[in-house]
């Protein structure tokens, strides 16, 4: 087996393995070991990097012969497959991603590698080695994306790349003009129906007008590097809506969206210290949401950060908890002090029996770590009586408000939305079919 880092070396060596097999076609596959993360979380990156290694060791075998391997790092690997056909490629390609081995058994958990697989052929996609690989890379992103196994290049890969990387430039431009407004979105206390506070979500649109969802500018940040200063012009924003709440009689709490790559930032303390002076002068309090899946991986330095967030008395929210991710394990190392259940589970918790046992699961598991259980993405009379009756304590979606600028949010806050709530929650309560 051929172990070459990806680089000059590795170029090079691919460049002679496509004039190897002159008249034939060889195919590229870029693979990517998608258990990385989640083996890393349950049993520590070293048995999960030798677990990967051992795994593409192993390529080998089930490869046809004459096919090279080369590793790239800790989970991602080249092979190289001389063939007659673009179907004979794609094969040998099908019979990667359903490999037996791709089952790892440790202790009595059973654990699915998911192998994602992009694919470019020589000389039909490119000519030269370099121009291959970035073509794989590409469709190696455009299949992790739509969650499929297998990606195979194709020339409108390039151009729906090119149009990414010009979201990511206006993107970036967009942060440097302070182009980003942030809406904030209230949440509600469950017991009494008084709003316990709003989560800042950052907004933007474009020049053109169009708006932009964050659930695809924010991952686009993270890739390109501007979620930090995205992270800081939040934050100012958020300081700048304390205007908005001046006057309001109860306690509030604003909740920020942090990035795992903010959080390990040097200067984020500093930045977090000064929004959350300025919204404790003000009698505001502050929470910071992490996703499961950021915490489920977060290294030393990073639970280092989340006491140093606690004991700043800024609250700790692990979001979209229930997404995709098995291990509890980190659950005891996170000084958390809220679970927000993710939307999936609770816009179902009306309808679904089981949708509505794994609520009844998160918020016993909440109380069992003392943190309370926050259910997202509650999206009609049904879904917020399901998770009053399951005992979430505080509730935040569409059926109690959109995200709204910040002047529109106080002025909600000031009118009687949250008695019409009370209202059309107890009313709904008297059919006895809706829960
Ligand atoms: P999130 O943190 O889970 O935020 C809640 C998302 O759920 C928001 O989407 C909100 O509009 C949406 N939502 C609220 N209620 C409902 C409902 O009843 N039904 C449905 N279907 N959706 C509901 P939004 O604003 O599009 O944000 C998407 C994601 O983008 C956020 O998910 C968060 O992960 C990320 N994001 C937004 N703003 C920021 C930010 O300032 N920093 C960082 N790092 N991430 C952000
Ligand atoms: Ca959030
Ligand atoms: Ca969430």
């Amino acid at each position: 087996m051929s172990e070459l880092r990806h680089g000059q070396a590795s170029t090079r060596f691919i460049e002679r393995c496509l004039r190897q097999s002159p008249g034939r076609l060889t195919g590229l596959l870029l693979g990517q070991l998608d258990a990385f993360n989640r083996l890393a979380a349950t049993f520590g990156a070293d048995v999960s990097a030798r677990f990967c290694s051992g795994y593409v060791e192993g390529l080998r075998r089930v490869l046809p012969p004459g096919a090279s391997i080369i590793r790239l790092g800790n989970r991602r690997f080249i092979a190289l497959l001389p063939a007659d056909t673009i179907g004979a490629i794609m094969d040998a390609a099908a019979q990667l991603v359903e490999d037996e081995r791709a089952h790892v058994k440790i202790d009595e958990d059973e654990f699915v590698v998911d192998l994602t697989l992009g694919v470019a052929v020589y000389p039909t996609h490119a000519e030269d080695a370099e121009r291959l690989v970035r073509r794989a890379e590409l469709a190696l992103t455009e299949a992790r994306e739509s969650e499929v196994p297998i990606g195979m290049y194709t020339p409108d890969s390039t151009r729906r790349q090119a149009a990414l990387w010009k979201l990511e430039s206006d993107l970036e431009r967009a942060i440097q003009h302070r182009d980003i407004e942030v809406h904030f979105q209230p949440k509600i206390e469950l017991a009494d129906f008084r709003v316990r506070g709003f989560e800042a979500l950052a907004r933007w649109r474009t020049r053109s007008g169009a708006f932009v969802s964050p659930e695809m500018f924010v991952p686009l940040a993270e890739r390109c590097g501007a979620i930090v200063p995205l992270t800081w012009l939040v934050f100012e924003r958020v300081r700048e809506s304390l205007s908005a709440w001046a006057g309001h009689e109860g306690s509030l709490t604003l909740a920020v969206n942090v990035a795992p790559h903010a959080l390990k930032h040097p200067l984020f303390f500093d930045r977090l210290g000064t929004l959350h002076d300025e919204l404790r002068a003000a009698g505001i309090g502050l929470t910071v949401e992490l996703t499961e899946e950021s915490l489920v991986c977060a290294d030393a330095a990073s639970k280092a950060c989340l006491e140093r967030v606690r004991k700043l008395g800024v609250g700790l929210s692990i979001d979209d908890f229930g997404r995709g991710y098995s291990s509890l394990a980190y659950l005891k190392e996170i000084p958390a002090t809220e679970v927000k259940i993710d939307r999936r589970f609770v816009s179902t918790a009306a309808i679904d029996e089981k949708d509505r046992q794994v609520v009844r699961v998160i918020v016993e598991l909440a109380r069992a770590f003392g943190m309370s259980a926050v259910a997202e993405g509650v999206d009609s009379d049904a879904a917020l009586r399901a998770v009053a009756s399951l005992g979430c304590d505080t509730a935040q979606g569409f059926f109690i408000a959109r995200s709204m600028r910040a002047d529109l949010a106080a002025r909600w806050l000031r009118g009687p939305s949250c008695e019409a709530i009370r209202v059309a929650a107890s009313a709904g309560a008297e059919q006895p079919a809706s829960v």
